[in-house]
């Protein structure tokens, strides 16, 4: 793995709003405390979301835009970007693998966070087909895109972008982790993060006593003492 004192940029890239807060925000703080830039990049705005059974969900991509904006200053990042692509529609297309190649060269990340690109048949909720579609893109984009100066030349001819190599990338999501992060200092954090994103889990009862069951599920995974809390990755070397 990577060591710590060699991971001073990391890109997080996901498909919806609040995906960055349940998989990865604690793992975040810890970064940005440290001094790490951390840049979240969301492929859709979460527009197919919402617990209203109306089909009408007019303002609900600027709404979640800005519960997403709220829930990562929760953590400390302020560069949020958001690719625009329809909730619930999201392919690992060539146009995909290049946008998110686009940023990696911007963003220069020695470390990539994002989804597992396989189904998860022990525990299905992280296998959304837009998160699966995410994962599989990223890591298209963290190996060969963003390294290989060929690939999307137009991004180096017309916009400067020289190639750059991901080192490593972290996998949320996947049926086998392999590394716990102990967030058990920042879980209030995390928490103001998850429910920052009032649309999705304001309604929700007993949302923060759930969401902590499964953080103290995966640190009794990793074997941490008691009444720790985890997040769970699979950790994939790309240099
Ligand atoms: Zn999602």
């Amino acid at each position: 793995m990577l060591p710590e004192a060699e991971i001073n940029r990391v890109l997080v890239v996901t498909a919806h709003p609040d995906d960055a807060d349940f998989g990865s925000a604690g793992s975040v703080a810890l970064f940005v405390d440290r001094g790490v830039e951390v840049t979240y990049l969301l492929v859709t705005d979460g527009d197919a979301g919402g617990n209203e059974r109306t089909l009408d969900n007019t303002g609900m991509a600027e709404l979640r835009r800005a519960e997403q904006r709220a829930a990562a200053k929760a953590v400390g990042v302020t560069d949020v970007r958001f690719l625009g692509h329809p909730d619930g529609q999201v392919v690992p297309s060539l146009e995909l693998r290049r946008s998110i190649a686009r940023v990696i060269r911007q963003v220069r990340p020695d470390l990539v966070v994002t989804h597992h690109p396989d189904r998860n048949y022990r525990f299905i909720a992280p296998s959304h087909p837009d998160h699966r579609a995410v994962g599989g893109a990223t890591l298209d984009a963290v190996y060969p895109d963003a390294r290989n100066p060929y690939a999307f030349p137009e991004l180096l001819l017309e916009e400067g972008l020289e190639a750059w190599t991901v080192r490593e990338v972290w996998l949320t999501g996947g049926p086998a982790p392999d590394h716990y992060v102990d967030i058990t200092g920042v879980l209030d954090r995390k928490l103001a993060a998850l429910q920052a994103h009032v649309s999705q889990v304001s309604h929700v009862e007993g949302f923060a006593e759930t969401v902590k069951g499964r953080f103290a599920a995966w640190a009794r995974q990793a074997g941490f003492e008691e009444d720790r809390y985890a997040e769970a990755f699979q950790v994939v070397p790309t240099a």
